[in-house]
């Protein structure tokens, strides 16, 4: 793990619109998806964004490659501030900047051969074409445990586990510094799952490549990340290395995710915390602390007063009035 950021967010805001009439419509509401986050990614680190379903973490993958604008913010890549870039620049940025997506299905191009999807970005960024392209489509199928021959094949051809390899060969296709991996393995069946993970691992290590990988639980970022940060209702409320994470959580909601998860040692026993009621909504999010309606240890404080994002000690940031 390298020591220099490769990416930088600064206060990331994301706040869509609600709007009412149909001819003078005006803005009447916004849901706050992501509000004033800040995070870094090192060199060849994969960083965890986790979080319950809604709490902003897809929007904030998709905010860094500007497949949606951001309200606000600043996001630095390589000294610029991609938020800032104009049409080709962007252009240039997507090829250091690659997403690979959810449902692999829908991703991929039903009515393209496999070796078409991962030919035409290289294409688009003019990086190899006609036998050449045709070569380096078969050594990334290769690559990530696909066969030369499937790039004749049609994506329905193929199964979950598969098509997820696919749409990595395609991420792969114009050498990207870092991929932002959205939920990559949580459409797929728990036994293919490792098998996908374990590949980025190992492409990680032979190209030095750059994750922030999102998933909605912390068991499936905990052999992959170096780091992980938990975010609840558009807010990060927790950022630190995975072992000090794992091993001395110090928010309550990073508490209770953790003691969700099934421990494989029956003689250690985890203090099992239940959260109550549902993530409420990010038109309207709780005044204070965006946790106190469901923190168990919440106090009067926590109503009224936002807690700060603070680093705690070597690097552990936390947003909670008890720490
Ligand atoms: Fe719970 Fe208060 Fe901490 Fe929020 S600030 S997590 S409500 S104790």
């Amino acid at each position: 793990m390298g020591a220099a950021p490769l990416l930088e967010v600064r206060n990331l805001v994301k706040h869509f619109p609600i709007t009412k009439g149909f001819i003078f419509s005006k803005q009447v509401g916004a849901v706050q998806a992501v509000d004033g986050i800040s995070f870094s990614i090192n060199k060849g680190e994969t960083l965890g964004l986790v979080g319950e379903s809604g709490c902003g973490k897809s929007t904030t993958g998709r905010l860094l490659l500007r497949l949606i604008e951001a309200t606000a913010g600043e996001v630095w890549f390589e000294g610029r501030n991609v938020l800032e870039l104009g049409k080709e620049e962007l252009r240039e940025l997507r090829r250091d900047m690659q997403i690979i997506f959810q449902d692999p299905y829908a991703s991929l191009n039903p009515r393209m051969t496999v070796g078409d999807i991962i030919g035409e970005p290289m294409q688009i960024h003019g990086i190899a074409r006609g036998t050449e392209k045709e070569k380096r489509v078969q050594e990334l199928l290769e690559v990530v445990g696909l066969a030369s021959y499937h790039a004749r094949r049609y994506p329905h051809e193929f199964s979950g586990g598969q098509r997820q390899r696919i749409g990595v060969a395609r991420a792969l296709a114009v050498n990207p510094k870092i991929i932002v991996c959205d939920e990559p393995v949580s459409a797929l069946d728990v036994s293919i799952q490792a098998q996908v993970v374990n590949l980025l691992q190992d492409l990680q290590e032979e190209y030095g490549l750059t994750y922030l990988f999102i998933a909605h639980d912390l068991s499936v970022v905990k052999h992959i990340s170096d780091r992980v940060a938990v975010m609840y209702l558009g807010k990060i409320v927790e950022l630190t290395s995975k072992q000090a994470l794992y091993d001395n959580p110090l928010h309550p909601y990073t508490k209770a995710l953790l003691s969700a998860i099934p421990v494989p040692d029956p003689t250690l026993v985890r203090e099992r915390v239940i959260l109550e009621g549902d993530v409420p909504s990010p038109i309207n999010p709780p005044s204070g602390c965006r946790f106190h309606t469901r923190c168990p240890v919440a106090t009067d404080v926590c109503l009224v007063e936002e807690p700060e994002f603070q680093d705690v000690g070597e690097g552990h940031f936390v947003a909670c009035h008890l720490v």
